[in-house]
């Protein structure tokens, strides 16, 4: 998988381009505003784009995918049915975030557990992992030993749960059964900051110390 990393919002928001190198077909992974650097991405590097994948509802990581579906044509897929009420409350989130108002869009397909979804040739394992908010997902794919996390994991550091339907237990059980299980070398891309490994946030992670030692 060949990643290219575009920080958008005032948030920092990664956005991803994942490519498969065999099609060069890639996806876009949370395009959360600045729909025009994006596009300006697409076109300066003539990115033959599949589809938009979400990792969760947040307007930091989604408020660019309706426009980039229509200038495109592109299907929004992801996240969990579970996070259907922050798309309900874009109009909310972009009051509570101060960005540009919001209205509410949805994802043409949600995806479940364990469900694999392709880019090219590439297959991606789904991880459904709530906790950050009810419905986010990751994106794991083996072949490259990457996980795309969202707002799940960070580098020192784990997701925020003082949102509404946030849980904190929840969360540290989604990062031990769904991401402290994959092989420590796995790359982790965050949704804000650097990346990380597995191996690194088991031994190192402050939030989740005393689990491994
Ligand atoms: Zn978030
Ligand atoms: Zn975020």
């Amino acid at each position: 998988m060949q990643v290219l990393t575009v920080p958008v919002t005032p948030f920092m928001q990664n956005a991803r381009f994942i490519t498969c190198p065999e099609t060069s077909k890639t996806a876009i992974v949370d395009p959360g505003g600045d729909a025009d650097k994006l596009l300006k991405c697409i076109h300066d590097g003539q990115l033959n784009i599949e589809c938009i994948l979400l990792t969760h509802g947040h307007l930091d990581h989604v408020g660019a995918a309706d426009e980039l579906k229509k200038a495109l044509g592109l299907e929004i897929i992801g996240p969990h049915l579970d996070e259907k009420f922050w798309f309900d409350a874009l109009p909310m989130q972009s009051q509570m975030f101060g960005f540009a108002p919001k209205a509410a869009f949805y994802p043409d397909r949600w995806l479940s557990h364990k469900e694999p979804v392709s880019v090219g040739k590439m297959q991606l394992e789904v991880r459904h992992c709530p906790g950050h908010t009810p419905g986010h997902v990751v994106f794991y794919h083996n072949d490259s030993s990457k996980v795309i996390v969202g707002d799940v994991l960070f580098k020192g550091s784990v997701g925020r749960t003082d949102f509404p339907k946030g849980d904190a237990s929840q969360l540290k059980q989604s990062i031990l059964e769904q991401l402290f299980t994959l092989p420590e070398e796995t790359v982790v891309l965050s949704g804000h900051g650097e990346n990380t490994t597995i191996g690194f946030e088991k031994y190192n992670n402050p939030f989740m110390s005393g689990q491994y030692g």
